[in-house]
């Protein structure tokens, strides 16, 4: 028999949790959330959305469960989360996805296939990007009805991919049975499966998919067999009116040794182009920016990084990180005197080419993650607190070149053989997530914000 009610205990739970995690982790993902049931060890939460439930989903949930386990005095707790009744977890919800008709395995939330940042809430609309945000809105509200295909394209770091798993979570939230990938990979699924004699069970895959989804479509041109299976999907795909979104960073007459018919199928639907942003929406994608991430910065800061950067909104998310990371470092407010200094200081990398030193890589990584940096030099070993610090060792390693010894020392004392384990684990993750290779090129961008990366 229960004495608390979910509400009560969850309450409870909040108070520990808004200790154990950062400020404006709490405010971002566990304010609004309130204990919904607690029965035969299920404690079920409701949580305002699904990015939310996501993200708690993976990155919180061991940290929650032992906070309950605690509170309760039980022994086991399986935790749920719901955003009006759609959303079950992973591990006890295989309703959750029933409607998926392939039963593909990378259709299920808490899969990596999107990145939980990256939906039209947290899409800035500006002169720029009016016409290719309206029309990804339109695909993901009416798919396969209204465009098809829809084919974005625009330079790099303006907010294709962005705007690909904002359709991507809109679908997916509508168990639509999306597939989202990039062209590359989607080569070299094709190309292992004619390895293993499976482009059967290759093409079934993506002929069922609900909703096809194609990041960087111009990687395949002039892959003449994958062109052609990619040829063939698509038709089948537009055949069933099942929605096809692609992006580029070249228009479809552009890219080089594309394929006729697959260049002529692109333009069935409609070309959506994205332009580097104006000064105002630079400022509005600062503001957002620094909102979602609860942090606290002049309007003239914002105005300074705005006027900094000016092609790519990747550049300027890297400078805000460094702002806010430089103020980290040195204790001090981010106004316009650290800005300057974070921002001339980037005017010598681009000689040198080098980042400026160690403690400036942990503080951008916490600063990514919004925690300090003592969080990642500390003892928490919540998922989250771990992966963080799996990224700061990583790039201590890999863009410093700091010794084992001097990366145990950096973060707390830890030893060699778990910094050389954390290294091997960050590898494989890095191959085979794509929200972590994500977030990796915006530290790294941050870290060196005039180098090219893509
Ligand atoms: P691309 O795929 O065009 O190279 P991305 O979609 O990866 O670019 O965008 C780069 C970064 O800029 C991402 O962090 C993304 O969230 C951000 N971004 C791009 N456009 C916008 C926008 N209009 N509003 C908010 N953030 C944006
Ligand atoms: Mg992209």
């Amino acid at each position: 028999m229960e004495i608390r009610s979910a509400r009560e205990i969850w309450d409870a739970a909040l108070g520990e949790l808004q200790i154990q995690v950062s400020k404006s982790n709490y405010r971002t993902w566990l304010e609004k959330t309130v204990g919904l049931d607690y029965q035969n060890n299920q404690f079920v939460v409701s949580v305002p959305n699904t990015f939310i439930a996501e993200y708690l989903d993976r990155n919180q949930r061991s940290l929650i469960e032992k906070t309950l386990i605690h509170l309760t005095a039980s022994t086991d707790i399986q935790l749920s989360f719901q955003v009006n009744g759609k959303y079950n977890n992973s591990s006890n919800g295989h309703n959750g996805h029933s409607a998926n008709p392939a039963g593909l395995e990378s259709l299920a939330p808490g899969s990596t296939q999107f990145n939980s940042n990256y939906n039209f809430d947290s899409f800035v609309v500006g002169n720029g990007n009016r016409l290719a945000h309206a029309a990804a809105q339109g695909v993901a509200m009416n798919p396969g009805r209204i465009y098809n295909p829809l084919y974005i394209y625009g330079g790099v770091g303006l907010g294709k991919t962005h705007l690909l798993q904002a359709i991507g979570h809109v679908a997916e939230s509508r168990k639509i049975g999306v597939i989202c990938l990039s062209a590359e990979q989607f080569t070299n699924e094709f190309v292992s499966a004619v390895r293993q004699k499976k482009v059967d069970d290759f093409h079934s895959k993506f002929r069922n998919a609900g909703m096809l989804l194609v990041d960087d479509i111009h990687f395949i041109g002039g892959k003449r067999q994958t062109e052609e299976s990619f040829f063939h999907t698509f038709n089948s795909l537009h055949n069933a009116n099942r929605q096809i979104v692609v992006t580029s960073d070249l228009p479809p007459k552009a890219i080089p040794l594309l394929d006729k018919r697959l260049r002529s199928r692109f333009e069935w639907g409609l070309v959506a182009d994205i332009q580097p942003p104006d000064i105002v929406t630079r400022l509005s994608i600062l503001q957002s920016k620094a909102r979602l991430r609860g942090i606290n910065i002049a309007g003239d800061v914002l105005e300074f990084i705005a006027s900094h950067s000016q092609q790519n909104i990747r550049e300027l998310e890297g400078l805000l990180n460094r702002v806010t990371a430089f103020a980290k470092l040195f204790n001090a407010p981010p106004n316009l005197d650290l800005a300057r200094h974070a921002i001339v200081d980037i005017g010598s990398n681009e000689v040198s080419a080098g980042p400026t030193g160690p403690n400036l890589v942990i503080a951008l990584v916490a600063s990514s993650f919004n925690m300090l940096p003592e969080d990642i030099s500390g003892d928490r070993r919540d998922k989250e607190t771990s992966l963080a610090r799996r990224f700061a060792m990583y790039l201590l390693r890999q863009e410093m070149g700091c010794s084992l010894a001097q990366i145990g020392a950096l973060l707390g004392g830890r030893e060699p053989s778990s910094i050389t384990n954390a290294c091997k684990k960050f590898n494989a993750e890095l191959a085979d997530n794509k929200s972590i290779k994500h977030k990796l090129a915006e530290i790294k961008k941050s870290l060196n914000p005039r180098s090219k990366i893509r």
